[in-house]
């Protein structure tokens, strides 16, 4: 198993690339923010690491770090597109709260064989899926007294 920087460096290398200092402090910064981050939160990393990093050649080096398979984008949400990290973690999804902007992650064994046998019935050769359901969570309900019309109550 590698880590996030020796990934990296090594994908770098099979493309012919340079693992250039920004390069590694933007690596570097990646593998200590928070579960689901954007482009702004990896430059707020990267000034607190006192690098000089731009937040343009952050937003450069994204598509090389999702070229690599270390990050996805998870989820666009208020404006913002959010990634976060997948190498060596295990697949899930998500619950966004369109006011808050909470992020609940699950993950359902029952969702993913259904997705399998859709797959299945089209002879689709999966590669990835990403499943995001947007709403309100149930803080954001109460506070703007959203009432769920369920189909619970429709029985
Ligand atoms: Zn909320
Ligand atoms: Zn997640």
């Amino acid at each position: 198993m590698f880590s996030y920087k020796e990934r990296f460096k090594y994908f770098l290398k099979e493309r012919n690339l340079k693992y250039t200092p920004e390069r590694k402090e933007i690596i570097e910064a990646i593998v200590k923010l928070q579960k689901h981050f954007d482009a702004e939160d990896i430059y707020q990393q990267l000034r607190r690491q006192e690098s000089n990093v731009s937040l343009a050649t952050v937003y450069r080096t994204i598509p090389l770090l999702v070229d690599s398979e270390l990050i996805i984008e998870t989820l666009h949400c208020r404006d913002k597109v959010l990634y976060e990290r997948i190498y060596n973690k295990k697949h899930h999804d998500h619950l966004v709260c369109i006011n808050c902007g909470r992020i609940i992650e699950f993950y359902n064994e029952e969702v993913e064989k259904l997705q399998d046998e859709i797959c299945r019935k089209y002879q689709f050769l999966a590669t990835e899926h990403r499943l995001g359901i947007k709403g309100y969570c149930k803080g954001c309900q109460d506070k703007l007294n959203i009432k769920i019309n369920s189909a619970k109550e429709k029985k």
